[in-house]
């Protein structure tokens, strides 16, 4: 579509979920806005790249690994066979229910869309140039950079051979590995070694710290750790760095520092992701970029030039999809109405969609105690619970952390089936001011049975009954 302004009162560059959230709410404030976005579709690396596709075929994998593992199904499916080729299918149909649902908020809020590579030329400035390589300059009052993140790719690895994939191009995949090393156990390197896991794949993973995901509450971590490497089998190496990697045609060699050497069909990088700032003119701007590629940003999400914003995974922590939108609102708000009194929730909840899935919110016990704050732990297993029983999702755990005194809640630590799911509802509860933020409620609710919400009552009433 042709577009015939050259002016708008904001223009916001990336339509990832810290674009769409900041473009949404200046519209509906009544602002002229347009959203530069330099791929072919809305919905930013959060949609075509990290949080939608990954979520998708993840729950395919578990889906066809449940039905394996099913007593009914495993004899009617016994010898049907996945090809990467389906799962993208599944992923590309979800992507594009994404796509449309997002390119209507923008058609019905009158955002407008310029498809093109954004560059500041100028304070108020930005040349936007399209596929063709023509370059247009569009000016605005206001800036929101919503330009997420790209995986860290070291330059002594080899990303142009087809055998190494980072997160982006691992949905490019177009045959299965037998064998899948994933270098680097943040959450997206577990969420892929598990799931390539569940297919069947032969999985070593390669964590460069001395536990999988050190900041979760140690009892979550292990179990994490006990259900990955026990259960599923993946091989775990902790505390290694690599020193090279060699790519040849009968696959990748991973050589590690500690002289170990791990062959495999294909290697995953999952090792650090760095800001989209570069090629974006803010030096020249004085806007200062850090070495991961992030901008620095005050309360209000702005950066040293009060007209420009920027939120997401620009900006670094938490770099979720969830808080990106939350930051987007939030600038929004404060071009729109001078002011923004809201802020991030001081707990985010973590969801890590591993098998078993996994998720948290507020204190581990580990800094409860360094706090020297006195709590009691409540604990939920799901193999009790008659919900677990029936579908079979036995493993699992709800733990409370909760004031002994106050009985205040102070930690939910949750894994297994849902867990992403059941965690909100602890959340409304810790969520609300004092008293009502009570372990009690628990107690005193009545829930629907049979239910993994049960959990709740069965976790804070152990914890309650050793007071
Ligand atoms: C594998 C994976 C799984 C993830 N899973 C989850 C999850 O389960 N839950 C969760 O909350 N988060 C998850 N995340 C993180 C989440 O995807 C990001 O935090 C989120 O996408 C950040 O949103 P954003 O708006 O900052 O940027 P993005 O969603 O990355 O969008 C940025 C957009 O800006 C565009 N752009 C960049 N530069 C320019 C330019 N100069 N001009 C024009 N356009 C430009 C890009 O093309 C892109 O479309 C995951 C990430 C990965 C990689």
């Amino acid at each position: 579509m042709e577009i015939l302004k050259d002016h708008f009162d904001v223009i916001v560059i990336g339509s990832g979920p810290g674009g769409e959230g900041a473009s949404i709410k200046l519209a509906k404030a009544g602002k002229s806005v347009a959203v530069v976005e330099s791929y072919s579709l809305v919905g930013g690396g959060c949609t075509h790249w990290g949080t939608i596709p990954s979520k998708t075929l993840i729950h395919v994998i578990r889906q066809y690994s449940e039905q394996k593992k099913s007593r009914l199904f495993s004899r009617l499916y016994h010898n049907v066979k996945v090809t990467s080729d389906d799962l993208m299918a599944v992923v590309q149909d979800v992507v594009a229910q994404q796509v449309r649902e997002r390119e209507g908020f923008y058609e019905r809020n009158d955002v407008v869309v310029i498809e093109g590579h954004a560059r500041f030329v100028g304070p108020h400035t930005v040349e936007v140039t399209d596929e063709a390589g023509s370059p247009r300059p569009f000016t605005a009052d206001y800036f929101v950079i919503a330009t997420g993140s790209h995986p860290y790719r070291p330059e002594d690895v080899d990303f142009d051979n087809s055998r190494v994939v980072d997160s982006d191009t691992v949905l490019q995949m177009h045959e299965l590995p037998a064998t899948l090393t994933v270098y680097g156990a943040g959450v997206v390197g577990c969420e892929y070694a598990s799931a390539f896991k569940d297919l069947g794949v032969k999985v070593n993973l390669v964590n460069t710290r001395e536990r999988l995901l050190e900041y979760l509450d140690e009892e979550i971590s292990n179990a994490l750790s006990y259900h990955m490497r026990d259960e599923q089998g993946v091989l775990i190496r902790q505390n290694e760095e690599y020193q090279r990697v060699e790519v040849n045609k009968n696959g990748v060699v991973l050589h590690l520092k500690t002289g170990k050497v791990i062959k495999s069909d294909m290697l995953l990088w999952a090792n650090g992701r760095t800001g989209n700032s570069a090629g974006l003119g803010l030096e020249a701007l004085g806007v200062e970029i850090d070495h991961r590629g992030n901008l620095a940003v005050n309360e209000a999400y702005q950066t040293v030039l009060p007209h420009i914003y920027a939120v997401g995974d620009i900006v670094g922590f938490p770099n979720l999809a969830s808080a990106a939108y939350d930051q987007g609102r939030f600038a929004g708000t404060h071009i729109a109405e001078g002011v923004c009194d809201e802020r991030l929730v001081r707990n985010i909840p973590t969801g890590i969609y591993t098998t078993p899935e996994i998720s948290c919110l507020g204190g581990t016990e580990r800094e409860l105690t360094e706090q020297r704050i006195p709590y009691e732990v409540g604990h939920s297993f799901f193999r009790n619970l008659a919900r677990g029983q029936i579908t079979a999702h036995k493993a699992g755990m709800l733990k409370l952390l909760f004031h002994r005194e106050t009985l205040e809640i102070l930690g939910i630590h949750c894994f297994g089936h849902n867990a992403a799911e059941i965690l909100h509802i602890g959340q409304a509860i810790m969520a609300q001011p004092a008293p009502h933020n009570n372990i009690k409620y628990f107690i005193n609710t009545t829930f629907n049975y049979p239910t993994m919400a049960e959990a709740y009552r069965v976790a804070a009433l152990n914890g309650y009954n050793r007071l």
